[in-house]
């Protein structure tokens, strides 16, 4: 468990028995006694709900982080590497295609295809890390007989 969830399900259980105890109580209890035990459950509350919160947020990134893994998972079956970049594979496993950034691809395990920068003569660009490779490093292959 969490350890968020445990001061939380801890809070609530604390103010959950001192609710059974105003409850249970053979006395009366006067005005300012009940004010002061209200006061420590909606303390316990607010604790308990800051407390879920912050694991709701890290379960939150944590899905998110199964999701970046399991594309990195299908993206490391489907892809090869020749010089600079990253390809899909063809039928027979041989790189093809448009290239995609090595950087975001061995790092961050994400395919991003790399575009030509202004100097298109010379290099080739990541649009999401900015890193620039050189054309022929990281050129599209096409099919063999393919002109383009
Ligand atoms: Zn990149």
């Amino acid at each position: 468990m969490l350890p968020e969830l445990q001061i939380a399900f801890q809070t609530i259980k604390h103010g959950t028995e001192i609710v059974k105890g105003l409850a249970a109580a053979d006395k009366a209890f006067d005005q300012a006694e009940i004010k002061l035990k209200l006061n420590d459950v909606t303390g316990l509350l607010l604790d308990a709900r800051a407390a879920v919160t912050d694991a709701n947020d890290q379960l939150i990134e944590r899905d998110a982080e199964i999701g970046r893994l399991r594309e990195a998972l299908r993206n490391k079956d489907e892809v090869t590497k020749q010089h600079d970049a990253y390809y899909t594979k063809d039928g027979e496993g041989q790189p093809m295609g448009a290239p995609y950034c090595m950087k975001c691809f061995e790092v961050d395990h994400r395919l991003v295809h790399l575009i030509s920068s202004a100097r298109a003569d010379i290099k080739v660009v990541c649009p999401q890390c900015k890193n620039q490779f050189e054309r022929r490093f990281a050129s599209t292959i096409r099919p063999a007989g393919v002109e383009g």
